[in-house]
Parts: C-alpha cells; structure tokens; sequence
C-alpha cells in the first residue's frame, strides 16, 4: 500500500531523516520547486549534543526537540511522514516504511548513526546508551533512582554498586558526561542527598586510547583531561572495556569495577537500510558516496551527514562524524538540487572544518580552531553561544538560555524528577 501523499507534477524528493542533515536540507528545499516528503521514526528533530544535559537533570527534553510540523506549517510543499523506513528499492525508486511504500524521483538518505557496541551482546544488554532523547531520559531516571536507593541501603559495598559510575568512551560525549556527573557529586549531592557521603561516589571514566578527546589538539585533551582530574574523575587512558554483566565492568587489563551503571559513549555505527548494494557500504556502516552525496552508483540517490563517507584531500578516510559535516553537506546537496533544477551541472563539496569543542563543566570548556586553540571561562563561553544559537526555536532558546543562567547562579539544576512512561498492566 502506498503511503497517503498528494500526487503532483513536481519532482518528488524523499528525505530519510530529519537529523541535522535531513532537516537542514529539507528547510533549503522547502521555497524550491519540488515536492518534499520528510520521513523520520519520530515527529520531532533532537539536538544531539546537548542529550547529556538532559541526563544530568539540567534541561527538559523539550528544550532540546522540535516538532517537524511546526516547522514546516507553512510550505505546502512539504509533507512530513512519521514512519520508520525498513527498505529502500533502487530499481523501482520506493522506500518501504511501517505504513507503506513511498515512490521517489530522488532520495537523500540521511538516517545518521546509533550506538557501536562493537559486537558485544552483552554488553549491548546492560549498558546504558545515549543516542536519543528517549535514552537521555532513561539515564536520568536510572542515576536518580539509584541515588535515593542508595539512601535505604546501609551495606557499604551494596550501596556502592548504585551510586559509582562508569563511562565508556573518552570523546566529547564522554568527557561532557564526566564532568556534569562530577559537579553534581560536587554542588548537588551534599546539598539534596546529605545522608550520602558525596566523597564515597566514584565516577569513572575509560578510555581506549592514550588521550582523551581524540580528533582534538593535544593542549585540548591535556587541558580536558586536567581539568576532569581536578574534578575527581577517574580516568583510566589505554583501557578497554571487555565485559559488563549489569554489576560488574571488566577491564582488559583484567581489573574490575562494580557497578549498575555504565554509561556507553564509545563509538557510533551507521543506521542500516536493506535494499542498497553491499558494494556501497563501507567501514562503520556507512554509505560510500561521490562527491555530490550520490551513492555510489546509484544517480537519484544521495546520503548525507554521519550515515555519508566520502573522500576528499585531507580526509582520506572520511569526514568526521559531526553535525557541521552534516549541515554543510545539506547546505551544499540543497544548492546542488537547484542547479539541477536549472539543467546545470552540480558543484562538488568540499567540507570546512570551523574548529570543535567540548565542555567539561562551568567555566571550562576547550576549544580548538583551525588556527588557534584555547581553554577555560572564555572558551566555555563561546560553547554556550555556540550552541545556543545552534538549537532550534526561538522558545527553545530561550528556556534553554534562563535555564543555564539559574544553574550558574543558583549552582543547581532543578530538575531533578523520576518520571516513568506509563506501562498498561504495570504499576
Ligand atoms: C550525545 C551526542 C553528543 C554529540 N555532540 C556533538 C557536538 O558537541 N558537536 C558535534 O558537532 N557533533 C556532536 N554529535 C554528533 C552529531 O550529533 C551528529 O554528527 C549529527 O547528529 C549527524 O547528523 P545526521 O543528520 O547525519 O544524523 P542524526 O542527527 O542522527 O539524524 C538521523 C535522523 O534519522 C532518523 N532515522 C534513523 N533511522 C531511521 C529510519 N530507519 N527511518 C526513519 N528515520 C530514521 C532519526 O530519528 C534521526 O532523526 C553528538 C552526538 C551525540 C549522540
């Protein structure tokens, strides 16, 4: 069955995804002469690096996410369709999704990437990601359950295993992890929680490689790296996590850790779509594509964002998995759709890295431009702006802007709510 879209003479261009990269095209492509059908597994954009905040209690999920359709009320053109989208048939120009089959002229495959758990089910059972907004809301139910648990337990070892915490994976994700868990034992723990001893907490971090934040400078990751140490994080460089059975985490240098929680910050995989060609997908689940965004071999076919690797000079294996990769792709695939609307020939990409940065708590963040790089209260500043005018909404800027100017003067998060989804049958 064909899922319900009005037929037109325009050209209808599909857009798996409405991540940074989906929805920055789709905005680009709204005003053009086309027909326009967004299809994404939930009816809201999410904004990504800001999840962590979410997990530690310092903002609402719905400061961090946007309906599609109030963004897109006014294009007529535009059709958003929740489904999720199982298959793509590249002979008969269809996708498949929960609801049906979508036909397309062109489609742009920007379904992005999700947790790597490198093949290790068992770890995959017990850890806790933080790929979603969904996840983001789990973890924070978990960390605050188990800190008033902890309060009914007297047993020292047993209350240790629900208020120690380890995290998995030392870039932005991770480090950002750390140092919010870190000022919550520091700020929020003797203040709320004061029958726990906040010196009994133990927040871990692991780290395979021989740096943190790897892909930054090496005055970045000492300075982060410092800074989480001051905090009283425990990082752990050249380690690897092997096994976690929900209580336990092993180390491959066979030390252990006991705890409930391990946070999974340590690698993405990109998101899989039957139908396409094996030839096409590469190293980390992605998609090859030319230098136009088109999958290889396949012309009315494109792929943007994380789920996207193409070459060029300077990134031979592949751009960063990052949302400026993202935004430019779309930004320039939106160009390239309008010369191909005009019967002119389409420009080639080439990606400008504007620099990267990481926040690991108040006033301390790195900063790394193309020319330059730099740490602490300047550089934290220029992440809040930055990101800031990154999300989407002017309503959501502002919740988002008051939100961290009471945390930085009151040094609290006042979010602190155990909400469950409502299970039938379930009490
Ligand atoms: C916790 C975290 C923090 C991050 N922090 C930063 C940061 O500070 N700076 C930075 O530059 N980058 C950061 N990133 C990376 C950045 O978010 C990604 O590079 C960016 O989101 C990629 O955009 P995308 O559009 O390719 O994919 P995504 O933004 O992941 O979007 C993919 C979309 O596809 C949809 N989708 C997936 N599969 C299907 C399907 N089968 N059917 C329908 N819809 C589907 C999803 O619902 C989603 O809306 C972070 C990522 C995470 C997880």
């Amino acid at each position: 069955m064909p899922v319900n879209i009005p037929e037109v003479e325009q050209k209808r261009i599909v857009v798996i995804g409405g991540g940074f990269a989906g929805l920055e095209l789709t905005k680009r492509l709204a005003s053009t002469d086309h027909q326009i059908v967004l299809v994404d597994k939930n009816n809201y954009h999410q904004f990504q690096p800001l999840f962590y905040q979410v997990a530690m209690a310092g903002l609402e999920p719905s400061s961090i996410i946007f309906p599609f359709r109030k963004l897109f009320r006014k294009y007529k053109n535009v059709f958003v369709r929740m489904a999720e989208v199982t298959e793509v048939n590249t002979a008969t120009k269809q996708i498949f999704t929960s609801y049906g089959f979508i036909k397309y002229d062109y489609l742009v495959i920007a379904i992005g990437a999700n947790t790597n758990f490198f093949g290790n089910e068992k770890i995959a059972e017990h850890a806790i990601p933080m790929k979603s907004v969904a996840e983001a809301l789990f973890l924070r139910n978990e960390i605050l359950s188990d800190y008033e648990n902890s309060l009914t337990i007297r047993e020292f070892d047993t209350r240790q295993e629900f208020i120690d915490i380890v995290i998995v994976g030392g870039g932005p994700t991770g480090v950002e992890v750390a140092g919010a868990l870190a000022e919550m034992k520091q700020y929020i723990i003797p203040r709320e929680y004061r029958e726990l001893a906040a010196h009994e907490i133990d927040i871990h971090l692991i780290q395979s490689s021989d740096q943190l934040l790897k892909g930054m400078s090496n005055k970045s990751a000492n300075a982060a790296l410092k800074y989480l140490t001051a905090l009283g994080v425990k990082v752990k460089l050249n380690t690897r996590v092997v096994d976690y059975d929900g209580k336990v985490v092993t180390m491959n240098d066979g030390s252990k850790i006991s705890t409930r929680k391990l946070i999974w910050a340590a690698g993405i995989t990109g998101n899989r779509l039957t139908g396409l060609p094996n030839e096409v997908l590469v190293s980390g689940n992605r998609l090859k594509v030319n230098r136009f965004n088109q999958v290889e071999g396949l012309e009315d076919v494109y792929a943007i964002g994380d789920i996207a690797y193409m070459e060029e000079k300077g990134y031979e294996k592949g751009h960063p998995q990052v949302a400026q990769v993202a935004l430019q792709q779309a930004k320039h695939l939106a160009k390239n759709f309008r010369q191909r609307l005009k019967n002119k020939p389409m420009q080639a990409f080439s990606y400008k890295d504007k620099g990267s940065m990481a926040t690991i708590g108040r006033n301390k963040a790195v900063v790394d431009l193309p020319r330059t790089s730099f740490h602490g209260a300047f550089a934290w500043y220029i992440w809040l702006v930055v990101h800031l005018f990154a999300i989407i909404g002017t309503k959501n800027k502002v919740f988002v802007f008051l939100n961290w100017m009471w945390n930085y003067i009151t040094y609290d998060q006042s979010l602190r709510l155990i909400i469950r989804p409502f299970l039938k049958g379930k009490s």
